[in-house]
């Protein structure tokens, strides 16, 4: 693996936990008035969440890893191209990868998989940032391995591309569970991201079932 590859990769990862502390101690200690719903307690413990996170948290970093180790030259080239590549890449990357986990999710809706694989994650009606990854390790699994797809079927991709997938990847996952809705203009995606998901754990489960752009659920039906 390119080492260059290897160190941004690393990067991004650090960046998402510090991320998810950030949107974590915003919901629940700086201000907690902007939460989207009310939050209800549940009966997971916090030593549960953390094994359960951590776990999935080393799953994901093998299976990333991993890939890139054994079949990376079919993901990533070490070919250098503009910048307007870069994000087309990305983002075709991404929208493949919603498209694939739009069914994905949908499929995980079924009752059968719902009661053992996705109801794991549906168990917690009020997620933070930090229970974003509170899933079934088969279900972290089905999601990372979406996001390699993607990347290798619009692939072989730049390394700057690959990196800045995996960005929003991870960015976007957090941000759809911060449960927080903030006033600056900026976080005006945040902000949609967050209430479009908060829809799909608390009112409507069978609506907005893609993570990153609304155009599948709009397109299938289930978009609110
Ligand atoms: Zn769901
Ligand atoms: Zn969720």
């Amino acid at each position: 693996m390119p080492q260059e590859l290897l160190i941004a990769v690393i990067a991004v990862l650090l960046w998402s936990g510090v991320l998810m502390a950030i949107m974590q101690y915003a919901a629940v200690v700086k201000m907690p008035e902007k939460r989207i719903r009310e939050p209800r307690p549940n009966k997971i413990t916090l030593k549960t969440k953390i094994i359960n996170v951590t776990g999935n948290m080393g799953v994901a970093l093998v299976l990333i890893f991993g890939v890139l180790l054994i079949a990376g030259e079919h993901l990533v080239s070490t070919v250098a191209v503009p910048w307007y590549q870069v994000i087309f890449e990305a983002f075709a990357g991404l929208l493949v990868y919603d498209f694939m986990y739009y069914f994905f999710h949908r499929g995980m809706h079924h009752p059968k998989v719902m009661r053992k694989v996705h109801g794991v994650h549906h168990y917690i009606r009020h997620p933070t940032a930090f229970e974003s990854i509170y899933i079934h390790p088969l279900e972290g699994i089905g999601g990372v391995s979406l996001m390699l797809l993607g990347m290798f079927i619009v692939g072989p991709v730049s390394i700057a591309s690959f990196v800045l997938a995996l960005f929003i990847y991870n960015s976007c996952n957090i941000l759809v569970h911060a449960n927080i809705t903030w006033d600056s203009k900026l976080m005006v995606l945040p902000n949609y991201w967050a209430k479009r998901h908060d829809i799909h754990h608390g009112v409507h489960l069978n609506r907005n079932y893609a993570s990153i752009f609304p155009f599948w659920d709009k397109m299938f039906g289930t978009y609110s």
